[in-house]
């Protein structure tokens, strides 16, 4: 029996392992002059050194610290797609506002347009996107949309780095705010981390501020400026979001490794494509010609003529000792969500019929092309007996 394949590994490299011993021994562990750094590097990354790029310890801080800037609270109600993960919507929650979720474009499993559009109030401050898997939504259309009613548009760009729309970077596009991840399993990874990217220098000021308890400086500028060191005011009962250097030194590597990471794991999407083409799979869809998609995840989706149920195709992967997922159990099907909403799987039929045949594959940096082989196999044999 062949060890267990993992659905995921991070791929840590020797410059990240050395520059988390230099963080160490050089006695500055927490935030400080990497995190800094690691902001700077982010901003170049995307290209475009006038964006503020705010380091956080996750991305669901970013996207809290990203709706607290911008005034959401008690009465307010905030757009998102009920494919993803519970991050997105629970932010909104945190701050008193209210969540309406819609369903997903079947083609893309984006957020739809439309149901965005159909789900306006007069109570409705933002729109919440999801780059699912690493597809770009349509943002076009939610940035018209946003135009037209007078709405934020707050990304959730976890699964989206690097990511194109129409040729342009995630984190780039006029949006009130774009937040990535680096848990452990993204495209790069900080073990945990998140960065929160705008434009707005106000968003931005008040996101480091409430980053760090409601201070008006941070531990660093305190210890470097030239004001006295110990002093420091509370303007606001602030998070505890800031990312270590510790998390910055591996970001800082990582994000080097992203464009690299990016292209292996195209070649390898591409080559499942291909092993899988003649299965009863629907096959994860494509970036439009000319955008890049950074396959964060790939997600097949079982067809009515599959002689096995999802639920079946993932305990005979299991048995073949492949480790698989499922993005996501939709939030309309979570207890909290279910009640608090009064929903039925009959309001997002999409995500619901996407939900009930998807199955994440493993794809990530560290596999070889042996654990490719073995993983198609493995698949062709359980759908083509
Ligand atoms: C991972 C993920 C998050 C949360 O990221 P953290 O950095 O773990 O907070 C939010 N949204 C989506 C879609 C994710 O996949």
């Amino acid at each position: 029996m062949q060890p267990f394949l993992p659905f995921a590994l991070p791929d840590i490299g020797d410059d990240e392992i050395a520059e988390v011993v230099d963080t160490l021994r050089n006695g500055w562990i927490t935030t400080g002059p990497k995190a800094r750094r690691f902001e700077l590097a982010f901003a170049e990354f995307l290209g475009d050194s006038t964006l503020q790029c705010v380091a956080v310890n996750s991305a669901t801080a970013g996207l809290h610290l990203a709706l607290e800037a911008l005034g959401i609270g008690p009465g307010d109600e905030v757009i998102t797609t009920t494919h993803t993960f519970t991050s997105t919507a629970e932010v909104v929650r945190y701050l008193g506002a209210d969540v309406r979720l819609v369903d997903i474009d079947p083609a893309t499993l984006n957020i739809n347009p439309r149901a965005v559009e159909a789900a306006i109030t007069a109570r409705t401050r933002a729109i919440m996107p999801v780059h699912y898997a690493g597809l770009a939504a349509d943002m076009p259309m939610l940035h018209a949309l946003a135009l037209r009613y007078g709405l934020h548009v707050v990304e959730d760009a976890a699964h989206a780095l690097p990511t194109t729309s129409y040729g342009r970077l995630v984190g780039t596009l006029p949006s009130a705010a774009t937040v990535f991840s680096f848990y452990a399993n993204k495209t790069i990874t900080t073990g945990e981390g998140g960065m929160l990217v705008t434009a707005d220098a106000d968003l931005a000021r008040r996101a480091r501020v409430m980053r760090l308890h409601g201070m008006n400086r941070d531990a660093f500028d305190r210890f470097t400026a030239k004001v006295p060191s110990w002093y420091y005011e509370i303007v606001a009962p602030g998070f505890k979001y800031n990312l270590t250097d510790i998390a910055a030194a591996l970001g800082l590597h990582q994000l080097k490794r992203a464009r690299e990471f990016a292209d292996k794991r195209a070649q390898m999407a591409a080559l499942y494509d291909e092993a899988f083409a003649d299965l009863p799979l629907l096959l994860p869809p494509k970036a439009p010609e000319g955008d890049q998609h950074p396959w964060h995840l790939y997600v097949v989706r079982l067809t009515d003529d599959s002689p096995l149920s999802r639920d079946a195709f993932i305990e005979g992967l299991f048995q073949a000792g492949i480790g698989c997922s499922v993005h996501y159990i939709p939030l309309h099907l979570h207890p909290y969500w279910r009640d608090r909403y009064r929903l039925q799987p009959a309001q997002f039929p999409h995500s619901q019929r996407a939900f009930e045949r998807m199955v994440s594959l493993p794809l990530y940096t560290r596999m070889g092309s042996a654990d490719m082989d073995r993983v198609i196999q493995a698949v062709r044999r359980l759908l083509r007996p």
